[in-house]
């Protein structure tokens, strides 16, 4: 079949929006018509090579849509399903799916790989070239092929734009503080990084109860946002001082738990330094291959400090998905105050550009408009 797609030829270039050949789904893949595809820093990093894909890629890996077509095998959702779909397709059968840890799923590593299904090809085409799926997803496209495990499906009202945004930012950002971290009630907790992610760790953090909500980031703008989705302060890290405003914040104890969700060592560093005794550092952000981190031994005796990874909020996507869209329902989540705007698939250079100025929470891609 036909379908236009936003594809990366190459790296710091301009994508092209382009008919392609799309093959149907095979064994335990699903054919997905998109309604909508958040436009992400990652799909970014995917056109600057800092996330690598083989060229030329499919972009996108935040969607949603409905169920077009099944292959043979798909027990899990039928034609005419409204779905989510998750960046990371568990496999269900390794070492960490089976011990319930899909988000770390072995296939990410030892599988296939990155951009291609699981049996190492891809459904895109176009003559004799192939396209890869960014995240084995691809979502910026009127019409995608993905594992079946790869989509959530969901009910109820179909809201597509906020179910798409459930798929990155919200899962990785809420998941980081109720299963990572598991934050209790009563804590103090600092956010590095008032992008989409961290936003959303500020909601998982008032969700959880917390009550000192200290946000920190460069931006003004950005901490305006971080105040409206629960912040209880601010601290511009402008001056790269953030670790001694955030314990004149907490009487110089240190807060429980420190999310850093920019991916930089200088940051990572900041998020262990203001924790107090017990306290935890949960690094979301990707750093570049690169980047070294280095932290005061002392620290980690002294007050049984600790520093973890969380990828996609430690999330069992099948459970916890639906469940930040119940959320949303019952209005204790935000999700249509991420949105900043709507683009049509034909714009997606111009989200880029608007991503790149720091212009809006989050843009995404509406395919019926
Ligand atoms: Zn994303
Ligand atoms: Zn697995």
């Amino acid at each position: 079949m036909k379908t236009v797609a936003a594809v990366m030829y190459e790296h710091h270039q301009p994508v092209v929006v382009e008919e392609l050949d799309l093959d149907g789904p095979r064994d335990g893949e699903v054919l997905v018509e998109m309604k909508a595809a958040g436009v992400c820093h990652s799909d970014y990093s995917v056109v600057t090579g800092t996330i690598f894909h083989d060229e030329p890629t499919v972009l996108g890996h935040e969607g949603a849509g409905i169920v077009v077509e099944v292959g043979p095998g798909v027990r899990s959702v039928k034609v005419g399903q409204r779905v989510m779909l998750a960046f990371i397709s568990a496999c269900g059968k390794c070492f960490q799916c089976t011990r319930g840890r899909p988000s770390i799923c072995e296939m990410q590593w030892k599988g296939a790989p990155p951009g291609t299904m699981f049996d190492g090809s891809c459904r895109f085409y176009k003559g004799r070239q192939r396209f890869c799926h960014m995240s084995r997803v691809g979502c910026m496209s009127q019409y995608t092929v993905v594992s079946e495990n790869a989509v959530i499906p969901f009910d109820g009202a179909a809201q597509f734009e906020q179910a798409a945004l459930i798929g990155c930012s919200v899962m990785t950002g809420v998941g980081a503080v109720v299963n990572t971290a598991k934050v209790e009630f009563g804590s103090s907790v600092a956010v590095i990084g008032t992008g989409g992610t961290g936003i959303n760790v500020i909601q998982g953090a008032v969700m959880a109860g917390a009550t000192k909500i200290i946000a920190v980031d460069i931006n003004d703008e950005r901490l305006g946002w971080a105040t409206q989705f629960g912040a209880t302060h601010t601290v511009n890290n402008r001056d790269g001082e953030a670790v001694e405003r955030v314990l004149a914040l907490t009487q110089s104890v240190g807060v429980d738990y420190a999310f850093e969700a920019i991916g930089k060592s200088a940051t990572i560093e900041q998020a262990f330094r203001m924790l107090g005794f017990g306290g935890t550092a949960v690094v979301i952000g990707i750093a570049g291959k690169h980047e070294k981190v280095s932290l005061p031994a002392v620290m980690f005796p002294a007050g049984e400090r600790r520093i973890v990874g969380s990828m996609y909020g430690s999330s069992q996507m099948c459970n916890d998905m639906p469940r930040l869209l119940e959320l949303y329902r019952a209005n204790r989540l935000k999700l249509d105050e991420l949105v900043s705007r709507n683009y049509k698939l034909s714009q997606i250079n111009e989200a880029f550009e608007d991503l790149k100025s720091g212009q809006g929470m989050r843009g995404v891609i509406l395919f019926d408009d």
